[in-house]
């Protein structure tokens, strides 16, 4: 079956199974950076928590980035990893009032895909999954960022070439994903590998996707316990 069917087919299948979750994304560009930045090994509750914070203490983004670093940490650390979290957001908001005369991401809804894509990709701490959320969510772009959930599902399903590195996997698995179909499935991805498509010890007895997953089928066969899959 083309890659494509087939991560239609799981898609339409998480469907079914889970409730959708808009996973607290944003509308405006920046506002979503900086979530994304602070959602960094924190959980969902967490992030809001902390971004709802910044937004109560600082009137706009301009005012955040003349914050120094002690009081902007002191703030961050309710999330953890405080230290480069304040050194990336501080960073990344010097950067865009260079570029743009002003904290606000709103030149890059004029861009083409490529362009916005190494525009965010060329502020500091952004790499390609957070410049997609930010295209996806923000600009409704059809994008696939590609996190540890996405990339770990569609590793397991058999729809990236073996041997494929995080870093090697965020152009690959967008291709096999439908430009329209791209947004839910990394939702979906996200929910997934969350309550079932757990790094370590997955519930695949209980998936909803076991059915088209050679992981499944592989550890029903007795092979699984031969060779370690990620
Ligand atoms: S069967 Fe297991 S490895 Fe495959 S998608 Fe489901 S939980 Fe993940």
């Amino acid at each position: 079956m083309p890659l494509r069917e087939r991560t239609r087919d799981v898609l339409s299948v998480l469907r079914a199974a889970y409730e959708y979750d808009n996973l607290g994304n944003l509308s405006d560009p920046l506002d979503e950076l900086v979530y994304i930045v602070l959602s960094g090994k924190t959980q969902g509750t967490t992030c809001q928590r902390v971004f709802a914070r910044l937004k109560e203490l600082y009137g706009s983004w301009d005012e955040l980035a003349a914050a120094s670093e002690d009081e902007l940490r002191m703030i961050l650390q309710l999330g953890g990893l405080q230290d480069k979290k304040t050194r990336w957001l501080l960073a990344a908001l010097a950067e865009i009032i260079t570029r743009e005369g002003g904290a606000s991401l709103r030149s890059v809804a004029s861009m083409s895909d490529a362009e916005a894509e190494s525009y965010l990709c060329g502020l500091p701490g952004v790499g390609v999954k957070t410049a997609r959320c930010v295209m996806m969510y923000s600009l409704g772009r059809f994008v696939l960022p590609m996190d540890a959930n996405v990339f770990r599902l569609l590793t397991r399903l058999g729809c990236l070439p073996p041997g494929t590195s995080y870093r090697q996997g965020h152009q690959l698995a967008q291709d096999v994903v439908e430009p329209t179909d791209r947004h839910d499935f990394h939702v979906y991805a996200v929910i997934h590998g969350r309550a079932t498509c757990r790094p370590q010890q997955p519930d695949c007895g209980a998936c909803p996707v076991g059915v088209l997953c050679p992981r499944l089928t592989l550890s029903r066969s007795g092979a699984g316990r031969r060779a370690r899959r990620p």
